[in-house]
């Protein structure tokens, strides 16, 4: 029998467990470890309550972790329930699956002033984490969103929709009814590199066209010769002609979505609370890389979000590559019997799919490096470890009861209210 604890619920976590119930069929336990007393981690509060289909991806978690050889641990936290000794004392491997929830740091001058706010938190807030709930974004003057990925495109997006658009979208109450008290007449796209260097994927990107209140911007001078999207590959060259689509457009919607390429904010500025971004031109050098060129301008703001990615929290005596921001690992390994997957282990890239092969190939990792007969406590270690301490362990069956009456809560079309407290969570538990 080989014990493995999985430290994350999130995509890399339930991928890893099936990947191991695959290989090693009834012969491993697996033990998925969560600090919320919910499950599922990114496709819970990382995926834009608008784009369902991609969070239906939690139904294939579930056949898991019905299985007997897969068990939830919720409401436990890593470092203070329970230590990563503790947990390799008692399993064959320990895989962290902690994802990257913390927000790269802007480092400009301002970026502490109140309004300005990482796409962690502002993501986080929408989609109901209890770490966020308190947040209330500003919602007067102009918004500036920082980056050009698909994180900036969900913030620019959700900031940009009627209450109606987010019919059949589990977006929390208190976000709706906040989004619903105002808007940003006009959202700006903040991109240090040009459209050939965006990282916006096209069905993300062409959503764009499609908001009932609100168009996309592009200055056709800002655009490459056309002739030079033959090199792009195909997915780029398909997002750059949605870019040549929104330049080319006239409609007139009352809400501005204005791309503003080659600009990179030096300075956030304003009395009390953010009133206005500097923003420097940046020209392209010959490896592609952004670079300043001395001309700068001031957009108004009274909202910025940095949605200009994310880093993996350090965990005491895990090795750390802090430039990286992620645990130090070759593919995967990080010391005898400790693990990394998903973006814990190589950053945060790629669609929620990236993370199925990431997870098989930590399963061929466990398999060529544990042989299944250390004699290793697992499962009722853990149990007299978190009894001992007093630890209130959501099970998946708890989590199912928190799940019925989030379905029951869910105003008329959506799929549910998400509770976002631990102690509402908890309690829902009856
Ligand atoms: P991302 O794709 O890495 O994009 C980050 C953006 O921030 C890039 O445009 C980057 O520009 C810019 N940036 C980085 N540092 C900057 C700085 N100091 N100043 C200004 N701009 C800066 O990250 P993400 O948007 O957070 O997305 C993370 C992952 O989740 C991606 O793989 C994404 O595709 C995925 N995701 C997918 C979906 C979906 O499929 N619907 C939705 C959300 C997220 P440079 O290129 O110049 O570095």
């Amino acid at each position: 029998m080989r014990h493995v604890a999985v430290i994350g619920s999130g995509p890399a976590g339930y991928y890893t467990a099936e990947a191991c119930q695959k290989l090693f069929g009834e012969a491993v336990r697996v033990d998925i470890v969560d600090r919320l007393p919910v499950p599922y981690g990114l496709i819970r509060t990382g995926v834009a309550p608008d784009h369902q289909s991609i969070k239906a991806v939690a139904r294939r978690y579930e056949a898991t972790a019905l299985s007997e050889n897969v068990r939830f641990v919720g409401n436990v936290t890593v470092g203070t329930d329970v230590t990563i000794p503790e947990l390799l004392a008692l399993y064959d491997a320990v895989v962290l699956a902690t994802g990257a929830p913390a927000d790269r740091p802007l480092s400009v001058p301002g970026d502490d002033l109140p309004g300005v706010i990482g796409s962690a938190a502002f993501v986080g807030w929408y989609n109901g984490h209890p770490d966020f709930a308190a947040l209330t974004p500003p919602l007067h003057g102009p918004a500036v969103v920082v980056g050009a990925g698909n994180v900036a495109l969900d913030v620019a997006r959700i900031l940009a929709k009627t209450g109606q658009e987010f019919a059949g979208s589990d977006i929390v109450g208190h976000a709706l009814d906040h989004l619903g008290r105002g808007a940003h007449e006009r959202v700006t796209i903040l991109a240090r590199r040009g459209p050939h260097e965006i990282a916006m994927t096209p069905k993300e990107l062409g959503e764009l066209a499609h908001l009932v209140r609100a168009a996309p911007e592009v200055d056709p001078a800002d655009l490459p010769p056309h002739a030079a999207d033959a090199a792009l590959e195909p997915g780029l060259r398909k997002s750059v002609a949605h870019l040549r689509a929104f330049a080319a457009a006239t409609a007139d919607k009352p809400i501005r979505l204005a791309f503003d390429f080659y600009a990179m904010p030096i300075t956030i500025e304003g009395d009390g609370r953010v009133e206005r971004v500097v923003v420097e031109r940046t020209a392209l050098d010959a490896a592609g890389q952004a670079h300043r060129t001395g001309e700068t301008y001031t957009i108004p703001a009274g909202l910025v979000v940095s949605c200009i990615g994310y880093r993996t929290p350090p965990i005491e005596g895990v090795p750390y590559d802090a430039t990286l921001g992620r645990f130090a690992n070759v593919e995967g390994r990080i010391a005898p019997g400790l693990y990394a997957v998903g973006w814990a282990r190589r950053g945060p890239t790629g669609t929620i799919g990236t993370n199925r092969p990431d997870g098989f190939l930590l399963a061929d990792h466990i398999a060529a490096d544990t042989r299944g007969d250390s004699g290793r406590e697992g499962r009722p270690g853990l149990d007299r470890l978190l009894a001992l301490r007093g630890v209130d362990v959501v099970t998946f069956r708890d989590w199912r009861r928190i799940e019925e009456a989030e379905v029951a809560a869910a105003r008329a079309g959506a799929p549910r209210e998400k509770f976002t407290s631990i102690d509402a969570m908890l309690a829902a538990r009856g």
